[in-house]
């Protein structure tokens, strides 16, 4: 199964929610070789449930606090998310790295938080434009830790100068990358994130050690997204 993930970041809105989940549920229900998770803002939680329950889409969020219930005003925490029946959350996005300062043990303690409530924490690593593979493998160190609590959970690797950027990581790039991820954290799925599109998805889902994708432009409106839904599914069909 390939998994496909949609990062709607700070967009959407009720009516978009609604009208992308009439376009995606009879959609999925066709495509046997991806499996969909939609990470919506917190607000869209609850609409995600009503029209994802029972339907084979996942929902899931882009945060959550490594902090339990209590008084941290701000946050969600992941008691939360499991009440409204979250199945995955993004944790270490490096645009929350960038705008937040998340890293390090903050970033492993969130994945924890969420593990612990059974929800599959999507850890995030990517470099900077000119940093080196010493990077990644710092940054999954730090994500996972030591103590193989984290087996199971997805990583995704997300180079920030292809996030958001129409600048796609080639494939030698990512073969490279994912094969590194794969042999520092063995037991964890391993996902490509960085301007994903309908054009490219194809050949990424094929590529060794990549276990789907995590999207963010292309996920928010269906015009974009079934395409690429369809170009993956057709894909790993034929692989
Ligand atoms: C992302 O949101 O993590 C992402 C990869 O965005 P985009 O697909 O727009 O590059």
């Amino acid at each position: 199964m390939t998994w496909i993930i949609a990062n709607w970041k700070m967009q959407g809105s009720v009516s978009a929610l609604r009208a992308f989940a009439e376009g995606l549920v009879p959609l999925v229900s066709t495509l046997s070789r991806v499996q969909v998770v939609v990470c919506v803002p917190f607000p869209y939680l609850l609409l995600a449930r009503d029209m994802f329950q029972g339907t084979g889409v996942f929902w899931g969020a882009q945060d959550v606090s490594p902090l339990s219930n209590g008084p941290h005003t701000g946050d969600v925490s992941a008691a939360m998310l499991q009440d409204v029946g979250a199945t995955h959350v993004i944790v270490g996005h490096s645009e929350r790295r960038r705008d937040h300062g998340e890293r390090g043990a903050w970033v492993h303690d969130k994945a924890l938080a969420a593990k612990a409530h059974g929800i599959v924490p999507i850890l995030c690593v990517g470099e900077a434009e000119g940093q080196t593979q010493r990077v990644i493998t710092r940054q999954v160190h730090e994500a996972l830790g030591e103590d193989g609590a984290l087996a199971g959970s997805l990583m995704a690797y997300e180079p920030l100068w292809a996030i958001g950027t129409g600048k796609t990581a080639d494939g030698a790039t990512i073969a490279t990358m994912h094969r590194h991820i794969a042999h520092i954290a063995p037991h964890h799925p391993v996902l490509y994130g960085g301007s994903v599109t309908a054009d490219n998805v194809g050949t990424i889902v094929n590529l060794p050690h990549v276990s789907g994708v995590l999207v963010g432009g292309a996920s928010v409106r269906m015009e974009t997204f079934a395409p690429l839904l369809l170009a993956a599914h057709k894909a790993r069909e034929s692989a």
